[in-house]
């Protein structure tokens, strides 16, 4: 008999500069750029996880930069299954965008998504400026989980993938 195969497609949506690019570079590489610039193009990395001794693939997606010119297009979001809403914690403007980041993801999508509101950077604790307990009660008032990361020392990236993917997996099975 023929394994089952899981395909997953994760997107990761937010403001410009939040560290949506690095988020992935340090989940699927291990490398972090201090100076990133914006390709151009929509690009995706595959990554194997293990979820209950089954091996599904993640294809996660990130905008390449097409946020700055608010022209994240519908076929970003084409079929994703899991999202991930980053801010930056040391700007509010950012998490200010996460309603207008969420609006838009629910209208692209017609499936359950799971859902992860990531707090990035959360190393710049001396420029704090979104509490934990802001991320907290607005992943809760929106049905939202809920982490802060730091694409910079590691801090919770691997984890806040992981636990969209076995959302996903969840859901479907
Ligand atoms: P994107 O536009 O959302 O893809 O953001 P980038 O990944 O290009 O990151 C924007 C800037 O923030 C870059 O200068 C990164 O080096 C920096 N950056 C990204 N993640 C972190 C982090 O966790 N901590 C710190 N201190 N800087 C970060
Ligand atoms: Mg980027």
């Amino acid at each position: 008999m023929e394994e089952e195969e899981y395909l997953f497609k994760v997107v990761i949506i937010g403001d410009s500069a939040v560290g949506k690019s690095n988020l992935l570079s340090r989940y699927a590489r291990n490398e972090f750029n201090l100076h990133s610039k914006a390709t151009i193009g929509v690009e995706f990395q595959t990554q194997s996880v293990d979820v209950d001794g089954k091996e599904v693939k993640a294809q996660i997606w990130d905008t390449a930069g097409q946020e700055r010119f608010r022209a994240v297009t519908s076929a970003y979001y084409r079929g994703a299954l899991g999202a991930l809403l980053v801010y930056d914690i040391s700007r509010c403007s950012t998490f200010d965008s996460i309603a207008r980041w969420l609006d838009e993801l629910n209208t692209h999508s017609d499936t359950t998504v799971a859902r992860m509101l990531v707090g990035n950077k959360c190393d710049l604790e001396t420029l704090r400026e979104v509490s934990v307990e802001e991320g907290k009660a607005l992943a809760e008032a929106e049905g939202l989980f809920f982490i802060e990361t730091s694409a910079l020392d590691s801090t919770n990236v691997k984890t806040a993938f992981e636990i969209v993917i076995k959302e996903i997996y969840n859901n479907i099975s």
